[in-house]
């Protein structure tokens, strides 16, 4: 694990009853609620087993519902504050207020469409999006007190979607990138996200010169999807010291995350959650 090389922020596992949960004690002591579930805790049977949170997926409507009232217990919070987006692939951001409170989190249909990434400066709302591979993009502005939250999956990486989330807190909360704090967490690592010769060209030309960003061996060609979203967001203005990652790869450990590569597309999702007290 390489979350220890900085002094100002690390991660780690934390328990809640049976979730067990990646989160950031720097910022939980700064009033700031994060975390990334895992399988672990929750009613869902096989292939949703155990903590599915995804609505969308094919498992027991009245089961995720159960799940998702446990996270967000664990957070000492209620569905009527967690926000949650449609989550399309695409690189649109929105400013979450109080007015969305509750969307999406027990109807897909009224989760705010189109976007992939919130940020938000209300106190009281939790931020919330899902995952089985991609990258979840954490945001932290201690000065400005405002939070912010990116689904980069491989089109988001492409979309710069963690660059313009930055954007957004600039413009709206006046942040500056020079104080904002960043976690990626767990999602599919180069060792296992596998891409064909035609996307690796693109990726190279879209973020040269970044280095470090597509391997090949003969005719396979892998991905770093988070140092990549790490080198632009450095481009973009935030401190080595004020970014770290969560190493660990969904596909690699299943026993821990759900995958979609690694269980063929039928699968359940963590969910990732940030907000302020
Ligand atoms: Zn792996």
């Amino acid at each position: 694990m390489k979350n220890t090389d900085s002094s100002v922020m690390a991660w780690e596992w934390a328990k809640n009853g049976d979730i067990y949960y990646i989160t950031v004690p720097g910022w939980s002591r700064q009033g700031v609620k994060i975390g990334f579930t895992s399988r672990s805790g929750g009613g869902s049977r096989s292939p949703y087993h155990q903590l599915n949170l995804g609505l969308h997926v094919g498992d027991e409507y009245d089961r995720v519902v159960a799940n998702r009232k446990d996270v967000v217990a664990a957070f000492a919070s209620s569905l009527n504050d967690m926000v949650c987006c449609q989550q399309v692939h695409g690189s649109e951001v929105i400013l979450v207020d109080e007015n969305m409170s509750g969307s999406g989190s027990e109807i897909y249909a009224t989760a705010l469409p189109g976007y992939d990434a919130m940020i938000c400066d209300t106190p009281g709302l939790l931020l919330a999006t899902f995952y089985a591979d991609c990258f979840p993009v954490f945001f932290f502005d201690p000065v400005k007190r405002a939070v912010g939250l990116a689904h980069s999956g491989w089109k988001g990486v492409m979309g710069n979607i963690a660059v313009r989330t930055v954007q957004e807190m600039q413009q709206h909360f006046n942040s500056r990138p020079e104080d904002i704090q960043v976690l990626i967490g767990p999602g599919i690592q180069q060792c296992c996200f596998e891409i064909g010769s035609d996307l690796a060209d693109r990726v190279r030309q879209e973020f040269s010169p970044s280095t470090n960003i597509i391997y090949s061996n003969g005719d396979a060609y892998r991905w770093n999807l988070p140092e990549t979203i790490r080198q632009s967001l450095f481009q973009s203005g935030i401190r080595e010291k004020n970014l770290i990652s969560c190493d660990l790869c969904t596909s690699c450990r299943s026993d821990l995350f759900f995958s979609y590569r690694k269980e063929g597309g039928i699968t359940g999702r963590m969910a990732a959650v940030i907000g302020l007290e």
